[in-house]
């Protein structure tokens, strides 16, 4: 199917779908098209061809897989730190502290910070990276 934006001598536009090109040309030279606004049977194809739209979709393709890759980064992300980090809930900012101050305790954590814990433990000079969690079956 190949959509065309149709014009008719008075300059209205619509779209209109065709099986093929040919079919469009036949319509035309049988003045069998008809624009919906005022019945003139007119027409022409408007500025608008069939291959920037296939283009547009293309581009709609490709930001999909995109998509699907930033997701597909950030489960891998999600595994790494599920099996390298200890998971502390929503005791993280304590936790952090904890470990930054007792240096022995070095452990890698991870866990749920308000944006406000967050700050003040940044304020305290400990590093805190935020990364997006994805649910595994989004
Ligand atoms: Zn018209």
């Amino acid at each position: 199917m190949i959509k065309y934006i149709l014009e008719c001598k008075n300059k209205h536009k619509f779209e209109s779908w065709f099986s093929t090109s040919k079919e469009f040309e036949k319509l035309q030279k049988k003045s069998l098209l008809e624009c919906i606004y005022c019945d003139s049977k007119a027409i022409s194809k408007s500025i608008m061809s069939p291959n920037i739209l296939n283009k547009k979709e293309k581009k709609t393709k490709n930001e999909d897989n995109n998509l699907k890759k930033i997701k597909k980064d950030l489960n891998s992300l999600r595994k790494f730190v599920e099996n390298n980090f200890e998971f502390v809930g929503n005791k993280f900012a304590n936790r952090a502290r904890e470990a930054y101050y007792d240096k022995k305790n070095n452990k890698n954590i991870y866990g749920i910070t308000s944006d406000k814990e967050k700050t003040e433990l940044q304020d305290e000079g400990i590093d805190v990276v935020s990364i997006p969690w994805i649910d595994k079956d989004n």
